[in-house]
């Protein structure tokens, strides 16, 4: 029986907050940095302990091909010292191989310039751990829409940044962006995607911004400090970026995701490929719906038929650890029609979509016998489409992904 393969750490700290977050994350905690990581360590044995005598069931083909993933997510992963992330690491591989596994640490291009005297030390120092995919959020091009946002960074530093990552190795490196963003035009969003093409980074995620309630955010524009585009011109540039990353020769393989389809070019003869695309695997683990753990302050694992959820404050997490136990808050035990729903919704945010074998050796039951009326009538609206490898979302479906995946969930 094979084990769980995947692994998000979450590191909830932050060097001030950005107006439109509302993750769990903390500013001004950097005193608990140290106690947090050992807290962490202590969490990973207790993880490896319990797992090794679990391992899991109900593996798809596609699952099983995934690399073993370890996910520094936050926060602000990139606060860590190298001594901090390598202690880290070391608890990690009693779960998870780390030689064999995509390495992720989410960084901030603000923390890497400004909290080390030499940047491309601190990133030569990532890749001597063992992380080969670095994720920076970049956000904008526009340097007073960053400082709306609340970023630590300039446009020019994020780039400088991820010219450092090049420079020492770094290959696989994602660029996260928001539109939709404050007084954000189309023209704007469509320049900036023009630039950030000629840096030729392999992955990109494009997220629309998410005005959050509890966001600082949130009261600028209720307040009319600052105004956002309407829903009409955040579609157009989804639509823009859609357009531009195909001229470019990057594969959309999820709603917000595209990755460079020139590693794909290789062929087997039939036209089928054969290598992968720098894909994220650890997220498309989540997309496929396979089983994970998850370590660190409001984290949360999913090793079906259970969902844990830990205890979201940094000291109270780190006092439960403490005290000896796993610092978990909740668990939900997930009903199978549970996991029909999530292995569908989750699924088709991937442009391939949901392939029938995936879902029958995920699920124990086919696309058909879980969704069958659902699907027809999705069919039926334009907005899915089926055919004997799987079900999709058609272009007119990706417009409209929420209208989909509400009769899902
Ligand atoms: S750096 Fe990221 S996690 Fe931290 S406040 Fe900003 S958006 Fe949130």
């Amino acid at each position: 029986m094979p084990r769980i393969q995947h692994l998000y750490l979450h590191i909830p700290f932050c060097r001030r907050r950005c107006a439109y977050c509302d993750f769990n994350t903390y500013a001004n905690l950097d005193d608990r940095i140290e106690a947090y990581v050992e807290a962490l360590c202590i969490e990973l044995k207790l993880l490896a302990a319990e797992t090794a005598a679990a391992p899991i069931q109900h593996v798809s083909q596609a699952s099983a091909a995934l690399h073993p993933t370890i996910f520094f997510g936050g926060g602000t992963p990139s606060m860590l010292t190298l001594e901090q992330l390598e202690q880290i690491l070391r608890a990690v591989d009693a779960l998870i191989p780390i030689d064999a596994a995509e390495i992720t640490v989410e960084a901030n291009p603000g923390t890497v310039l400004g909290d080390n005297t030499d940047a491309q030390a601190y990133l030569r120092g990532l890749r001597a751990l063992g992380v080969n995919r670095l994720s920076l959020g970049v956000q904008s091009l526009h340097d007073p829409t960053l400082r709306v946002l609340g970023r630590s960074h300039t446009a020019a530093e994020a780039y400088r940044c991820f010219e450092d990552a090049r420079r020492v190795g770094f290959t696989d490196i994602n660029l996260d962006f928001i539109f939709g963003l404050p007084g954000q035009t189309l023209d704007q969003w469509c320049a900036t995607l023009d630039v950030v093409l000629t840096w030729g980074a392999d992955h990109f995620s494009l997220y629309s911004l998410i005005l959050e309630e509890r966001a600082p955010l949130y009261a600028q524009v209720m307040n009319g400090l600052v105004s956002l585009p309407d829903d009409d011109d955040v579609a157009a540039m989804y639509e823009a970026a859609i357009m531009q990353f195909a001229a470019a020769d990057y594969e959309h393989y999820e709603i917000s995701n595209w990755a460079r389809a020139e590693k794909a070019s290789f062929s087997n003869g039939n036209g089928r490929r054969t290598q992968p695309l720098p894909f994220c695997h650890h997220n498309l683990a989540y997309w496929l719906n396979s089983d994970y753990l998850a370590a660190g302050a409001g984290a949360h694992g999913h090793t079906y038929p259970q969902r844990y959820y830990n205890i979201l404050d940094v000291d109270g997490y780190i006092a439960a650890v403490r005290a000896g136990g796993r610092p978990v808050a909740s668990v939900i035990t997930l009903a199978p029609e549970d996991l029909w729903a999530e292995t569908m919704f989750m699924g088709l945010r991937i442009n391939a979509g949901v392939s029938r074998d995936h879902f029958a050796q995920r699920c124990g039951v086919t696309l058909e016998e879980a969704f069958g009326p659902t699907l027809a009538m999705l069919i039926e609206q334009g907005l899915l489409e089926s055919d004997k490898v799987g079900v999709r979302l058609t272009p007119r479906g990706r417009m409209l992904g929420n209208r989909v995946f509400e009769h899902f969930v």
